[in-house]
Formats: structure tokens, C-alpha cells, sequence
């Protein structure tokens, strides 16, 4: 966890009166004072990062969150939004200076509508992302969103950290698919464009600035989302390939091999995979042979494949021959059911967890142009190997998007101690390289208070009093998230 020095905030704490208040606006189910019920909101999810509150109010609707926020506008009491608590920068997480309210949308959950035949949906900011997968695919539709955490992140979550995932490569971000939003703002005034609109040029798109504000310009209630047809024909390869260049030439051949229908492409590696296996209960490895790097890829197809026919998986075959012949891929196999690509997805999907249970570790969520990968990959490793020689990287990532969680474990048996006296040099070191190369230092995880510093640090003045601009016109009090992307 980078060392970031707390901003000051100064607001006011929420008072026994202002307390009878807020329980007045949500009644007994909405409300946690005692410290064991208010533990699981206000430490993150990897357990690190521990911040405070004076209460967790978890109103049931959108007035009531209207009230709550107007109340403590009136007696400047800060608010922290929270959805599924599952962001990775601490953005939910309240400051330990915190003395106000933590707002959790959780009891807000319900699925308002389903437009079949117009391919949207209508939801409450709470749903949990995989009761929102199920609700479209038992509709015969596909919400393309999916990560590790789905069984826990909400979709107000993802749409504030404008959230990634596995198929941005094929679909976007979640910005694609969110057609409209309903916003309490910091003033507690209602901001309501609730459409399934495509097209709207009525002046500034606002509901883009709200996506990816990690809950600094208000909280998202409610959203519409696009839905795509669900695919009836996927296949799934798990791949031993030579090195990141073989990675990016082999998607960039895919694209066209596949008739457009890459839905995924990540890139995995073997410090990580031994990881998984030692952590993960239940995964083991596709392939016979250890080798150091993979991809797991993945083509969809919307059309169901005939009595007879090949598929996708044929088309993948005729692919994957070429590229071992071609000395591209080393070994591959392709997924013969379901179940076999859900092992291969485990094995993904796992080193978060692993990760966590794993001893001292740091990942950058960083992204280049894909082409930049292969140099991107040397160099970084090269200029951590300079400051701490046998450091073990773990690259990792959505390589279709130049989006890698870019990671180093600790030498066998250091310390978090020790390792701590290392990681801020290599930061500095990974993160110059990153500019150097005109990528991103956040890709899809924000910036929240973890890389608050990092932020101020590389981005322009101008972008930053821009960001601030924005921030002061709809939350002059700063008391919505504050000392969250950067400081007031
Ligand atoms: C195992 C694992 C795998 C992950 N994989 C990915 C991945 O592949 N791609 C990716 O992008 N992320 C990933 N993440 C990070 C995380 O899951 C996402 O950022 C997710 O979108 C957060 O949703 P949440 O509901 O948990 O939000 P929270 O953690 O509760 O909040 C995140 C931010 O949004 C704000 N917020 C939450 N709800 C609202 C709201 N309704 N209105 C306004 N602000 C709000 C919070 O204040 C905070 O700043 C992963 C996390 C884990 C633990």
C-alpha cells in the first residue's frame, strides 16, 4: 500500500441530534452505529486499508438518499459512497479522519425493467454485477461486463469506477453500455436523465463526468444500461505462447481469423498461475508442459453454430495450427465444455485472491498502446531488477486493451518490512516508465486515495485545476467523498 499522507477535512462530525435525524429518513434497517456491523464498510477488501465512520446509512431509495445528503449539506457532514466495497485504490474506504456518514447503496437492489426487444435495462445502483448477468442472460441477453469481484461489485460501483474487465477488448468499458443515470448531487437535488437514449446532443453530456468519478460528484441511484445478444457459440483456448510480442501478433491476427469475434484476450504468466494453484482451491493446468507465458483467449459468436458445423471452435483450431506451426503458440488447448473454460477462467479470475494470500506483492494498473507491450514488459522488469535484482515480476492483464496489471512479488522470504523500503523507488521507476511511453497509470482501477500522490505527481497542473473546476461548481463544500483523485 503506497505510503499517501491524508488530506485534511474539514467538516463535522455527525452529532447525536443529526444521528435521530438520518434514523427519522431511513428507519431502523437503514442504519449501523455498532462497530462490528459498520467493520465490513469501512476496511477495504484487501483487508490493508482501515478508515472510519460515524455511521453506515443504507437508505432504501432514491428521496431517501435525496434527504440523507441535503441533510448533512446543511450541517457539512462529509459522505463516502459505497457499492460492493470491492475497488482496489481505497475509494469507498473513508479516510481515518472521517467523522461522517458512510453511505452504502446495497438495500437499493432492484431491476426496474427489462427492454427486451430494445436491448436495455433499468436498475438500482445496488444490484450486485452477476444478479444483473443472470437477470440478461435469462433474457436471452448479454451484459458484456465481467471481473473477478462480479459476485459483489454493484453496478453504481462499476459505473463510478467506470469499470473494466475481461471483454472491453470487444464491447468498452462501462462507459459503452450506460445510457442514462439518475444522480443525487452533492446538494441533494436530484439529477435525472433515467433514458434509453442513443442519441441526445442537449449541450454537455454530464452523465459521462459521473462515470469514473469514484462518487466525488454525487451518487449514482439508478442507471440504464445496454444489453447485446447473448453469444450461442463460444470458444475458449488456453494457449502456452513464446513470449509478449507472439501475444500481440497472435490477437492482432485473431481479430480477422475470427471474423471479428475476440471477446477476450489476456495475458497470464507462470509466477502467477503457481500462485493460483497453490492458493485457489480447485484449479489446476490445462496443458501438460510448464511454459512462462499464456493467453487465455476467447471467440463469441451471437450465432448458433448448425447440426454439423465446426463453430467457432473449428475456425479457433485452424488458427491455433498456424500459429504453433508458425512457432508463435508452443502448446493450446480449447476448452470441449463449459466447464472446461470455467476451469480456464478460474485460473484468471484467481490471482486476486491468490495474490492477497501470497505475501508482500505490488501491481501496477497501467496501459500503453498494445503494441508497446512486448518493450513495455522488458523494460519495466528490467528497471525493477535494477533496484532489487531477484524480485519476481508477474505481468498479468487484459492485453487487448494495453491494459496489464503489471505485478511484483517480493524475493522468497522477505519481509513486508524490507519489501517496503524497496516499493516506492520501484514505483517511481515503473511509473516514469509509463509516461515515457505515453500510457496511463490507472487503466481501470481509479485513482481513489491510493494513488493520489501518483496522480498529482504525473498529471499537468491544467488537468488537475480542470478536474477541480469541475468539482468546486457541484461540490463546493467538498463534502462529497473528499481527498479522494486528488486534494481540495
Ligand atoms: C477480485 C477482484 C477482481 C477485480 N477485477 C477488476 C477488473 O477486471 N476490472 C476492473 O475495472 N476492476 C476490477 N476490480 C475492482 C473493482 O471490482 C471494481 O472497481 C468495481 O467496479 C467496484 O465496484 P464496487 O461496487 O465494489 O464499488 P466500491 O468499491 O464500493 O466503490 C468504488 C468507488 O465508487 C464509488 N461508488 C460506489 N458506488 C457508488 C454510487 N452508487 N454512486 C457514486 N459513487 C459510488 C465509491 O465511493 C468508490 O470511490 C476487481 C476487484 C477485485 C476484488
Amino acid at each position: 500500500m503506497a505510503d499517501v499522507i491524508p488530506p485534511i477535512i474539514p467538516t463535522n462530525p455527525v452529532t447525536p441530534e443529526l444521528l435521530a435525524q438520518i434514523h427519522a429518513i431511513v428507519g431502523d434497517r437503514g442504519i449501523l452505529t455498532d462497530a462490528d456491523a459498520m467493520a465490513p464498510f469501512t476496511r477495504d477488501w484487501s483487508g490493508l486499508r482501515q478508515g472510519n465512520a460515524a455511521v453506515v446509512v443504507r437508505p432504501g431509495s432514491t428521496e431517501e438518499v435525496s434527504a440523507i445528503v441535503k441533510l448533512c449539506n446543511q450541517h457539512d457532514v462529509a459522505i463516502v459512497p459505497q457499492g460492493g466495497n470491492t475497488g482496489l485504490m481505497g475509494g469507498a474506504t473513508p479516510w481515518p479522519a472521517h467523522t461522517g456518514v458512510l453511505l452504502s447503496l446495497g438495500r437499493m437492489n432492484r431491476v426496474i425493467d427489462v427492454d427486451v426487444e430494445g436491448f436495455t435495462m433499468t436498475v438500482e445502483a445496488g444490484c450486485v454485477l452477476q444478479t444483473l448477468q443472470d437477470v440478461a442472460s435469462s433474457h436471452d441477453r448479454l451484459l458484456p461486463l465481467s471481473l473477478g469481484a462480479q459476485g459483489s461489485c454493484m453496478i453504481g460501483g462499476n459505473i463510478s469506477t467506470n469499470a473494466g474487465g475481461a471483454q472491453v477488448l470487444h464491447y468498452g468499458t462501462t462507459r459503452s453500455f450506460v445510457l442514462g443515470l439518475e444522480v443525487v448531487l452533492p446538494s441533494g437535488e436530484i439529477w435525472n436523465k433515467l433514458r434509453a437514449l442513443k442519441k441526445d446532443n442537449t449541450g454537455y453530456d454530464m452523465k459521462q463526468m459521473f462515470i469514473g468519478a469514484e462518487g466525488t460528484l454525487g451518487i449514482i441511484t439508478k442507471a440504464v444500461i445496454k444489453v447485446w445478444p447473448k453469444p450461442k457459440d463460444v470458444a475458449t483456448a488456453w494457449i502456452a505462447i513464446k513470449d509478449p510480442q507472439a501475444a500481440v501478433t497472435m490477437l492482432s491476427e485473431a481479430h480477422s481469423a475470427s471474423d471479428d469475434t475476440v471477446t477476450s484476450c489476456e495475458l497470464i504468466n507462470r509466477t502467477g498461475i503457481d500462485g493460483v494453484f497453490r492458493h485457489v482451491h480447485g484449479t489446476s493446468d490445462p496443458l501438460p508442459h510448464s511454459s512462462f507465458w499464456y493467453l487465455l483467449m476467447e471467440w463469441s459468436s451471437t450465432r448458433a453454430k448448425a447440426d454439423g458445423e465446426g463453430g467457432m471452435a473449428e475456425k479457433m483450431e485452424t488458427f491455433l495450427a498456424d500459429m504453433l506451426e508458425r512457432g508463435l503458440a508452443l502448446d493450446a488447448v480449447i476448452a470441449q465444455s463449459e466447464a472446461q473454460a470455467k476451469a480456464m477462467w478460474k485460473i484468471r479470475e484467481g490471482h486476486a485472491e491468490a495474490g492477497r494470500a501470497d505475501g508482500p506483492a505490488i501491481s501496477y494498473d497501467m496501459s500503453v498502446a498494445t503494441t508497446k507491450i512486448p518493450a513495455f514488459v522488458d523494460q519495466g522488469i528490467a528497471a525493477a531488477k535494477a533496484i532489487l535484482p531477484n524480485i519476481r515480476p508477474q505481468p498479468l492483464g487484459h492485453i487487448g486493451d494495453g491494459n496489464l496489471h503489471y505485478g511484483f512479488r517480493a524475493p522468497d522470504g522477505m519481509t513486508r518490512e524490507a519489501w517496503n523500503q524497496y516499493t516506492p523507488a520501484i514505483t517511481r521507476a515503473i511509473n516514469d516508465l509509463i509516461r515515457d511511453f505515453g500510457g496511463s497509470i490507472s487503466a481501470e482501477h481509479g485513482i481513489g486515495q491510493e494513488k493520489l500522490d501518483e496522480l498529482a505527481h504525473y498529471a499537468s497542473p491544467v488537468e488537475i485545476a480542470t478536474m477541480q473546476a469541475v468539482k468546486r461548481a457541484l461540490d463546493p463544500k467538498n463534502l462529497m467523498n473528499p481527498g479522494k483523485i486528488f486534494r481540495m
